[in-house]
């Protein structure tokens, strides 16, 4: 736990730089001008003759001198206006200090932020297929809020200590017995306080797991919010809801329970002290009263730091989960990286240039074995396959027979367990990667569109496209005629994931967003299935007019849409069994592909 506390403290020290001890050392004046400000008052009003402070005031004769030389009213407003300037001054620069203050820490946050949401997109997609996506939604939100706050907490915490620091060393130098005392009940009280700060990481420790099950819940349901109202399961969501938000309560109550705890042991721990001080010195050691004024006043100033200690300790503890979760992802997205290049990292721009992959002859598999982590059986086994460049290539078969993890390998998503996949004859290499993956354009089942006008939606991949070029692509896609009639044309807003289009809008919209790309491989992962025929046939004569000039690779479930495919690549539980043109796959009757197509029509027909 230190040693992730250690971690970002470095991390903060390297992005704020010198600043840091400029606040440390605006800390240190600050904390002298509030101690002065404060203790000087009775001694400087006693060092002009207000009343007696008997041995344990300060002498400073030079200081007396000075002052005897004004009338005793002037003397008065002499001290007084000090007072107030040295609180004003102090009040100004704490002012300025908590804006520095706030700026460390938002500079802070802001690069964390930045750097795990970065290192985030840039792990391969492996990582992704065994997480969950609401936990990143949970720490780039939640948890990296309470690394803010625990870094401000932190920062606060250090000017706590010097300040304290300071009013010790002030109240050492007005009496070092009295100050001993009240140092000895501190530490005794912290020591015995101990186990509380143990038991605030706990707390914390569930916080973090309540507030993790509660993101996950909400993203989980709103995902699936038409089977859970279709199927009418809102009351049973409602009540995990209910409970989820009772252990938070109870989660913050707990907290609350423990913080104001260890306030109240404090606070009658001041009681019973200064009650027993005032007991000792008038009854057992007879100190004059003024003596007893500066007792009350060192206490007054110090435990309350204690105090204040102690609380921000349990808070700082309560927050070390989320230090840690932070942590932990940016250790596992690194280890996770797509592409390790130091440069690309730094994101410069000297970072290499991405060319795009003109296909001439093809892609092949040779040999490819995959098998996602943590199964035992292999997604794709022994598998040969050639995709020649320009034309289009159909993979066909079952469901769950490997044609997606297929395709993910070709787009170098994820990399073989062995095997190689070879792009015009040569492997796919990490630094061939981003210039592979530029070339190819995807479209999937579930297209997906941002909450913004189309215009922006197709600007998303090529910022620079023109009006032309976007009708174009639209076209193409054959989806130009259905724009043309939205109230807005181009600037028309689509709903939340395209809600207000129809399934096969929103594809063929996200097929001339990808067309806008000029990929040289476009990749369609059954985005035609959930199509009806006609929208299916609109598809169909977009790819048309691409065959020839663009690889095409399609998954299709109706084999419908691939009746005009160069090459069919056969799946079954993982293995190529059949590959070659459609014509002749269907003529081989005895074959698995004649079959699919009889089953299809068998299906059709009824
Ligand atoms: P298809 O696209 O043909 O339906 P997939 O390529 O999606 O098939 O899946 C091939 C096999 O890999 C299936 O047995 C499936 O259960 C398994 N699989 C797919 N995705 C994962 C995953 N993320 N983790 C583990 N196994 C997976």
């Amino acid at each position: 736990m230190i040693s992730e506390l250690n971690y970002f403290m470095r991390k903060l020290h390297h992005i704020s730089g010198p600043i840091l001890y400029w606040n440390l050392l605006a800390m240190i004046l600050i904390g002298l001008m509030e101690g002065i400000g404060i203790y000087m008052l009775v001694p400087m009003l006693s060092l002009i003759g207000v009343f007696e402070m008997g041995s344990s005031g300060i002498h400073i004769p030079w200081l007396t001198e000075l002052l005897h030389q004004f009338s005793e009213n002037g003397q008065l407003l002499i001290v007084l206006l000090a007072f107030v300037f040295i609180l004003s001054g102090q009040a100004w620069m704490q002012r300025l200090q908590t804006i520095r203050n706030t700026r460390i820490q938002q500079q802070f946050i802001r690069t964390l932020r930045l750097e795990t949401y970065s290192a985030l997109l840039r792990a391969q997609w492996s990582f992704f297929l065994q997480k969950r996506k609401s936990d990143f939604n949970h720490i780039l939100t939640t948890e990296l809020a309470r690394v803010s706050q625990g870094t401000s907490l932190i920062l606060q915490m250090a000017a706590s200590l010097i300040f304290t620091a300071i009013q010790i060393g002030l109240a050492f130098w007005l009496s070092a017995k009295l100050t001993s005392l009240v140092l000895a009940s501190g530490l005794l009280l912290f020591v015995l306080l101990r186990k509380f700060v143990r038991r605030a990481k706990q707390i914390g420790d569930q916080t973090s797991e309540f507030s993790q099950s509660y993101y996950y819940g909400i993203t989980e349901h709103f995902n699936g919010i038409k089977d859970i109202k279709s199927n009418m399961l809102e009351s049973s969501h409602i009540r995990w809801f209910d409970r989820i938000c009772r252990q938070i309560e109870r989660n913050v109550v707990q907290f609350s329970q423990l913080n104001t705890g260890t306030q109240l042991i404090h606070r009658v721990s001041a009681a019973i002290i200064i009650a027993a001080f005032i007991y000792l010195s008038l009854q057992v050691m007879s100190v004059p009263p003024a003596n007893l004024l500066l007792i009350i006043l060192i206490f007054s100033r110090l435990w309350p730091r204690f105090t204040a200690i102690q609380s921000n300790l349990e808070y700082i503890s309560s927050m070390l989960p989320a230090f840690r979760i932070v942590r932990e992802l940016k250790d596992q997205t690194e280890k996770n990286r797509e592409i390790r290049d130091s440069k690309i990292e730094k994101g410069t721009s000297a970072s290499r240039p991405i060319v795009p992959i003109e296909l001439v002859d093809g892609i092949m598999c040779e040999d490819v074995n995959y098998r996602y982590e943590g199964s035992d059986t292999y997604a794709l086994k022994n598998v040969q396959a050639s995709i020649p460049a320009q034309g289009m290539t159909a993979i066909v078969g079952k469901s769950g027979a490997g044609k997606s993890t297929l395709i993910d390998l070709i787009m170098g998503l994820v990399k073989p367990e062995s095997g190689r996949i070879l792009i015009d004859g040569k492997p796919l290499t990490e630094e061939q990667l981003l210039n592979w993956r530029s070339s190819i354009g995807y479209v999937s089942q579930d297209p997906f569109l941002f909450h913004t006008s189309i215009r922006e939606n197709l600007r998303l991949v090529d910022p620079d496209a023109s009006e032309e070029q976007m009708w174009r692509a639209l076209r193409f896609s054959s989806s130009a005629s259905f724009v043309r009639k939205l109230p807005q044309g181009l600037d028309t807003i689509i709903g939340d994931r395209g809600i207000r289009l129809s399934g096969g809008e929103r594809q063929r919209l996200v097929l001339a967003r990808t067309m806008l790309r000029n990929p040289s491989v476009l990749v369609l992962d059954e985005a035609t299935s959930a199509l009806d025929s006609e929208n299916e046939q609109q598809i169909h004569e977009a790819l048309e007019r691409l065959k020839g000039h663009v690889t095409i690779i399609v998954i299709a479930h109706r084999l419908s849409t691939i009746r005009t495919a160069d090459r069919v690549i056969v799946l079954e539980e993982g293995r190529v069994i059949q590959e070659g043109g459609y014509q002749q796959l269907s003529m081989d009757s005895s074959g698995t592909f004649s079959k699919l197509l009889h089953m299809q029509a068998g299906a059709a027909g009824q």
